[in-house]
């Protein structure tokens, strides 16, 4: 399951003490990286599963003690204890983030179950964009409808949710739902958007070439360096490999999986960008990429678009 995918699961489920130590190794590096790059959050948990015995709930007495009405007093380790919730704050600022909504304020439609993050695209090309968990209760849908007129009215609406769209009905409003999944991607401690569910979200709108992908234009079919105006424009092949070294967000990456993964054939990045030919994407090459003697490149971090705290 994608790292998406089970937050979405996790929040659907209204899971608010999940226990690492307590599901499967595979489960577990999933929770600790979404812990990592603050989605999951920690919180404290006043009892918990006795780790001796795993039969009997313990109550936590102090920090690293507990009691078991069979194992008597247990000692509980920082991971015996250690809870983690979502943090629908971070989701929301994420989501807004990706989508370069940043300058709109989160409004909360439905209590704790439908927000509206901020509008994409101007003119007739204009969409709500919305979020919403656990929909699947008919009450939160007619909750919703009720108030469709007024806040959402005649504008397009696309709703990101972690529920299940088949069982979301929304009779007589414009909306397309996207499963949180589908929509976006985690990369280094934000999300980015998935060009093509966007574009598909957004119908053939021209407004769809609002959203650019970090520094790169829709398709990744050009780059705007940092403090420039003018993008600059790729070919298919510079466009590959600046994506994958993107997306890697300066971890770096051998010469051989990085043709691989671009599906090149060539003996060295920098062929893709002949300075004769394309002056100006070999100067974006120059200033975004870095590489060592062992072969390996990498995406210079300090061109990377900021993701911290913008809201
Ligand atoms: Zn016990």
């Amino acid at each position: 399951m994608d790292l998406l995918d089970l937050l979405s699961a996790c929040i659907e489920q209204g899971r608010t003490a999940i226990a690492p130590a307590l599901v499967d190794a595979d489960e577990r590096q999933r929770l600790e990286q979404l812990h990592r790059v603050g989605a999951l959050v920690e919180t404290q948990s006043r009892v918990v599963i006795c780790p001796r015995c795993e039969a009997h709930s313990v109550r936590i007495m102090t920090v690293g003690s507990g009691f078991c009405v069979d194992c008597g007093p247990v000692s509980l380790s920082p991971k015996d204890v250690l809870r983690l919730t979502p943090d629908g704050d971070w989701l929301r600022r994420r989501i807004a983030q990706a989508l370069h909504l940043t300058k709109d304020q989160a409004w909360m439609l439905v209590p704790e179950r439908v927000w509206r993050l901020g509008d994409v695209g101007r003119g007739g090309g204009r969409h709500r964009v919305l979020y919403g968990q656990k929909l699947t209760d008919s009450m939160v849908q007619r909750m919703l409808l009720a108030m469709w007129q007024t806040h959402i009215g005649r504008t397009r609406a696309v709703m990101v949710t972690t529920s299940p769209t088949d069982r979301v009905f929304l009779p007589g409003a414009d909306v397309r739902l996207v499963p949180l999944g589908a929509a976006f991607r985690v990369r280094g401690t934000g999300l980015i958007a998935d060009e093509a569910v966007w574009a598909g979200a957004l119908g053939a709108s021209p407004r769809v070439d609002q959203i650019r992908i970090g520094p790169f234009g829709p398709g990744y079919r050009d780059v705007l360096l940092p403090g420039e105006s003018v993008p600059i424009p790729l070919t298919p092949a510079q466009s590959a490999l600046l994506r994958m070294l993107w997306e890697r967000r300066g971890q770096p990456m051998h010469r051989e999986m990085l043709m691989a993964q671009a599906k090149l054939d060539l003996d060295k990045p920098v062929q893709a960008f002949p300075r004769p030919k394309y002056p100006e994407a070999n100067r974006a090459y120059r200033l975004l990429v870095r590489s060592n003697r062992q072969g390996e490149y990498w995406w210079a971090e300090e061109c990377a678009e900021s993701t911290s705290d913008g809201y």
